[in-house]
Parts: C-alpha cells; sequence; structure tokens
C-alpha cells in the first residue's frame, strides 16, 4: 500500500505545533506551583507526548502505559492493559495523555484503572477528538483539535503499525485500503 491511500493533510504540521504549544502553556497555568505527572499511551501518543511534554514549563514525570487498540479499522470494543503504569500515582496530579478519542471506551477504562489509584487529580488530554462517535462520555480536559468520522494517521497514528512517522494527520482513503486487500 502506498501513499495513494492518504488524503492531503486533514492538520498540518504547523497547526499541530500551534496547537500543541498552546496546550502546553495552558498546563503550564493551570498546573503553575504543581509537579504533574504525565502519563501517556502507547504507542499512539508517543510523538504527541513527546511534543509535549516539552512545551511545559514546570517540573514534571512522565510515563506510558499501553492499552490494546483498535486492529485494523474497527475498535474490538474490549480494552486490556498490556504495559500496566510503571509508577505511583496516588496523590499525585495526573494527566492522562491520549492521541485520540473515540468511542471512549478505552479512555474510559483507562481513568478506572487510574482513579482506583487515588491520584489528586486526573485530567485527560487528547490530541484529537472524534466528538460524533462516542459511546461512553469522558470528560476531556484539554483538546487539540475536534475531527470528523474519518479514519486519520500520522502523528503517532496509524494503520496496522504504518504511517506513525507522517509528521501530519491524514485521513485513510478506506477505497484504497480495501481495493489493496
Ligand atoms: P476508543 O476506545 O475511544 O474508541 O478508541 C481509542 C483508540 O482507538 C485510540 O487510542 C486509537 O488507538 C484508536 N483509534 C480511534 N480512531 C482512530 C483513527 O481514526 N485512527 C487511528 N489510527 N486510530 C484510531
Amino acid at each position: 500500500m502506498g501513499n495513494d491511500s492518504i488524503s492531503k493533510a486533514l492538520i498540518t504540521a504547523e497547526d499541530i505545533q500551534v496547537k500543541v504549544r498552546q496546550i502546553g502553556d495552558q498546563i503550564s497555568r493551570d498546573y503553575a506551583g504543581m509537579h504533574p505527572v504525565l502519563v501517556g499511551v502507547l504507542n499512539g501518543a508517543l510523538i504527541f507526548m513527546a511534543d509535549l511534554m516539552r512545551e511545559i514549563d514546570l517540573p514534571l514525570e512522565a510515563y506510558m502505559m499501553a492499552a490494546s487498540s483498535y486492529d485494523g479499522y474497527e475498535s474490538t470494543g474490549t480494552v486490556e492493559i498490556i504495559k500496566p503504569l510503571e509508577a505511583s500515582i496516588t496523590g499525585r496530579h495526573v494527566i492522562l495523555v491520549e492521541d485520540i478519542v473515540d468511542t471512549g471506551i478505552t479512555l474510559d477504562s483507562l481513568l478506572e484503572s487510574l482513579q482506583s489509584e487515588g491520584p489528586a487529580s486526573l485530567e485527560i488530554c487528547a490530541l484529537l477528538d472524534k466528538k460524533s462517535r462516542r459511546q461512553v462520555e469522558v470528560p476531556i480536559k484539554y483538546v487539540g483539535f475536534e475531527i470528523p468520522d474519518e479514519f486519520v494517521v500520522g502523528y503517532g497514528l496509524d494503520y496496522n503499525q504504518q504511517y506513525r512517522n507522517l509528521p501530519y494527520v491524514a485521513s485513510m482513503n478506506a477505497a484504497a485500503v480495501n481495493a489493496a486487500g
């Protein structure tokens, strides 16, 4: 499958950079005087997390955890924590960093798991929000971009492990993917 399956940028690298800086500034203001814990969700949030943490002007800790996600296009509906958080967040101010919120099922499950450890606060930061697809309501405090119901790749997001390295976010052309088998 070549890049024919990819639309031109839905969100450009420049727009992402500006937005990530804005979110970083906002977090720096909201958490002034605190020492927050950022928890990124692998693999999709890898690039967003790396960029965002460098835009936050505070002492912070950063960890990654991993949950099962999509296989191809469709969510399996079941969420499994593949790599648990290797740190105590009890009494800490935690920001969960996600690439994209779609149905909300993954996030809901991760929130429940983190909440059970008794953080002082727990907020969500997501680069992309497919609001129209939501099945479970999740309170997202920091949102980069609301996007339409299209399957997107790039800036950490994959299609069958491809395209994570695109510096921008693009829609997949479903017809081209199906034709490729
Ligand atoms: P949810 O549980 O909210 O339905 O799905 C969240 C996860 O599904 C995301 O972390 C991401 O891994 C995956 N996902 C949802 N929509 C997309 C999309 O448009 N593109 C890609 N690459 N992954 C998506």
